[in-house]
């Protein structure tokens, strides 16, 4: 795998990565045996208030998971997936 590629791979990788991210903001709540889950207000500074959930991990109360903006996940996801695409046609003129 060369440079270009590699890149172009981890570019792929962080981008699945936020997508899995945005799914579990959205996704119902489920439950999962050991952990409790609490639903609250989270506030972003740009677009405000969304439905955070935060899950604990009940044998180490002070293991905690936020989910983050749906917003803010899907403007990064944005930004990235046409990096990708800038970056492809770049390289495509390259060769
Ligand atoms: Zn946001």
């Amino acid at each position: 795998m060369n440079i270009i590629e590699k890149n172009a791979n981890d570019a792929q990788q962080a981008l699945r990565h936020l997508e899995e991210r945005l799914k579990n903001a959205l996704a119902p709540l489920k439950d999962i045996v050991g952990t409790q889950v609490e639903v609250s207000e989270g506030h972003c500074l740009q677009h405000g208030l969304f439905e955070q959930r935060r899950r604990t991990l009940q044998v180490l109360p002070h293991v905690q998971q936020e989910t983050e903006c749906p917003a803010c996940l899907r403007a990064k996801i944005a930004a990235l997936a046409k990096r990708i695409a800038s970056e492809r046609q770049q390289n495509q003129a390259q060769f």
